[in-house]
């Protein structure tokens, strides 16, 4: 099973536009996908392994985000680049890539300055 049906789709949008997104982590459609591609990436994180190093992938991450994009919310593969749409990451690597969902837990971090990247 790759891609999602209209139908679903449909749905999808629906459960954005309330902020009940998290009903889509249930979906049988992605317990199952979601379970393929850590086996595809060995459970695990293709970040870490992109740094050389080892992490164990707890995560199956959207590279094109749900919100922005649900019309690949059920796609290993991205159709316009060929690439990964659904990756393996540990924890701390999904931390990095939803640096919006950061915000809501530390509101009052002070913003990087040039400094701060040496
Ligand atoms: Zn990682
Ligand atoms: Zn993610």
């Amino acid at each position: 099973m790759n891609g999602i049906s209209p139908r679903r789709l449909v749905q999808l949008r629906i459960l954005l536009e309330k902020g009940g997104e998290a009903r889509f982590y249930w979906w049988p459609e992605w317990l199952q996908l979601r379970g393929d591609v850590l086996e595809l990436d060995r459970h695990e994180c293709q970040l870490c392994k992109a740094r050389g190093r080892y992490s164990q992938a707890t995560i199956v991450h959207h590279v094109k985000h749900l919100r922005d994009r649900p019309d690949l919310a059920l796609s290993i593969w991205d159709p316009d680049t060929h690439e990964r749409q659904l990756v393996s990451v540990c924890k701390a690597c999904h931390e990095a890539e939803h640096p919006e969902a950061l915000r809501k837990f530390e509101p009052r971090k002070a913003p990087l300055t040039a400094e701060r990247w040496d």
